[in-house]
């Protein structure tokens, strides 16, 4: 947006057209005895129109007192209001502004059970010594931990001073000033606009380790080592990137692998990614995660969706470039079996979805953002840029997405503002091309067009090949050709059973036997293997499944076990005596999701 121009976000209180946060200084004590953050934020803010107060989001923040001042010189104390709080929402903090104010100053502190912070107990980490507690800011979960304007099209910069135990580490989506000496007084700052869901903080007991000049990894101890050895392609990655969309404007590249409880695969925090362990596989096969969560310096981070019915323009740019980065640093068969896998899971989740949920600009009135985190923007978003990949031509289309880039770069934009873009540079120069996609279609429409790609992996053809012998009775399990198989081909193996109707408890026996799959130490292919079993009612899984359950907190994961498990009767009853123990080490914003799948009130 323009100074002075807002797009309508049903997901914020804020009025940026009137009053607009510029920049914020934060100070905080991080209290892990209270499990809360105490402190002050100082908001510098632009009136574009005097009359009107400024207008912030909070939710469940309790704010001790306010200030404001003209540029920072003589505060003095200020009314407020907070609002009645929305579910979904939380509360608009109020304050009006005397005449010339710019600076706000609020005391405030969170409270333990912040949506936007999970504090973990020692036994929760991989150390086991040391508490430790991290930020999901992303949708609008920045409000429960920052009083702000918490909306993607307000952009600001940010100091922060963050005082914590002194064996402890703070870290945050922004430039380091204290570099990793342990003293318990770190500042950071951040001089690149970004909006409120980019920012991020972590403390724990945590190591860091080089991966090349401007890339690193840090983990706590025992993660380390694995760590580095696993996202050791992390260079290559961005130096790929920033070959096919120019330069990447960040600074550092560092990524922090957060102890099981974390609910998402990554979050692309910029300058500081912030992932999930079960990425760490050992081969390098899962590292799909840091090449979408680096594809975010770009689209998301650079240009970023200016409210969240605008969330496919991050994810579906994001999936397309991972996509595109995985085949320049591993290879066109790696981009195809990810395509493949993208394209079956965008069908089954089309199948379970309603018509209005599959439109890629979707209509999130009165919904929380976080309901909208479907397969739609991610995998629909992606198989749209590749349809105008393969009409325009490579070269082209790679040349539109860098002048896209370059053009929005750091600012939020809407659907509409992106398809202007896309008809003045790439469809009215080539109507006869332009013709041949339907772009209102893709965005404005439910199910994926006739004319849609639909890509295809010749290694997948070969692994159904196998599973089809091995189902006619030509060949024992043991002597399916597996060895060279990726973890993208064991997926494949296992869902296409699935389909073809040939798992069942006896063959999943059968395979177990020859393959051990319910010890894999992989989290995508024990996580498959585990859905199955639940489904086939093959029994030795159980108390794989239980382990996982209660060890790992990635919401892709634990959510469809739930959910399958919970189909019987049977099957609820032990996944409520499973959720009893587990619940309470899970992030909050799993825990909504699994509330709400196994109607948990507190059994
Ligand atoms: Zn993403």
């Amino acid at each position: 947006m323009a100074n002075g121009q807002a797009a309508q976000d049903f997901h914020s209180y804020a009025n940026p057209s009137a009053v607009r946060v510029r920049h914020l200084d934060l100070n905080w004590d991080v209290l892990f005895e209270q499990k809360i953050l105490k402190g002050t934020a100082v908001l510098t803010v632009e009136r574009i129109s005097q009359a009107e107060p400024l207008i912030l989001d909070t939710r469940d923040l309790k704010i001790e007192k306010v200030e404001t001042s003209a540029d920072g010189v003589a505060y003095s104390a200020a009314t407020f209001t907070v609002g009645s709080s929305d579910k979904i929402l939380g509360a608009p903090l109020t304050i009006p502004l005397p005449a010339k104010a710019n600076r706000v100053r609020i005391y405030y502190s969170t409270v333990p059970g912040a949506s936007g912070l999970q504090w973990l107990e020692p036994a929760q980490t991989a150390g086991k010594k040391d508490p430790f507690v991290f930020t999901q800011s992303q949708a609008i979960h920045a409000r429960s931990w920052i009083p702000t304007q918490d909306t993607p099209q307000v952009r600001v910069t940010y100091n922060a001073r963050v005082r914590t135990p002194r064996r402890l580490l703070a870290v945050m989506s922004a430039e380091n000033l204290s570099g990793t000496a342990r003293d318990g007084d770190y500042s950071f700052r951040m001089r690149q606009p970004i909006p409120s869901y980019l920012i991020a903080l972590a403390v724990g007991d945590l190591r860091f380790k080089a991966l090349s000049a401007r890339t690193g990894v840090y983990a706590e101890p025992p993660v380390i080592d694995l760590a580095a050895k696993e996202l050791s392609d992390t260079e290559k990655m961005v130096v790929a990137t920033e070959r096919l969309y120019g330069p990447y404007r960040w600074g550092r590249y560092d990524i922090l692998v957060l102890p099981p409880s974390f609910p998402y695969g990554g979050m692309e925090n910029p300058r500081l990614t912030f992932a999930t362990p079960t990425i760490l596989a050992g081969d390098k096969s899962l590292v799909s995660l840091v090449a979408h969560e680096l594809a975010h310096s770009w689209s998301g981070n650079l240009v970023t969706n200016a409210t969240w019915r605008d969330f496919w323009l991050n994810e579906g740019f994001t999936t397309y470039l991972e996509r595109r980065i995985l085949e320049a640093v591993y290879g066109r068969p790696r981009e195809e079996m990810e395509a493949a896998l993208g394209l079956r899971d965008l069908n089954e989740e089309i199948t379970a979805l309603e018509d209005p949920d599959e439109i890629l600009h979707i209509d999130l009135k009165g919904r929380d953002p976080d309901d909208g985190s479907t397969d739609i923007p991610y995998e629909k978003g992606a198989l749209f840029l590749r349809h105008l990949e393969e009409t325009f031509g490579r070269a082209r289309f790679d040349q539109f997405l860098k002048g896209y880039f370059n053009h929005f770069a750091f600012q939020s934009i809407t659907t509409e503002q992106f398809t202007a873009y896309l008809k003045q540079n790439l469809l009215d120069k080539d109507p006869a091309l332009a013709a041949r996609v339907p772009v209102d279609d893709w965005i404005n429409k439910p199910g994926i067009p006739a004319s849609a790609p639909k890509p295809a992996s010749s290694a997948f053809a070969r692994v159904e090949e196998e599973g089809k012998r091995w189902l006619r009775g030509e060949i024992p399990a043991a002597k399916i050709l597996t060895a060279r198989w990726t973890t993208q081909e064991w997926l494949h193996f296992l869902k296409s059973l699935e389909v073809s109707a040939g798992s069942g408890a006896a063959r999943m026996a059968e395979l177990d036997q020859a393959f051990h799959l319910t010890r894999s130490g992989n989290s995508e292919i024990a996580f498959q293997w585990l859905l199955m079993a639940i489904r086939n009612r093959y029994e030795p899984a159980n108390p794989r499944l239980e382990e996982f359950l209660t060890t790992i907190g990635r919401r892709k994961f634990i959510k469809p076990l739930y959910e399958e498990l919970a189909k019987t009767p049977e099957g609820k009853e032990r996944a409520l005596a499973i959720y009893r123990r587990a619940r309470s080490t899970y992030h909050p914003i799993a825990v909504a999701s699994i509330d709400d799948v196994l109607n948990w009130s507190g059994q």
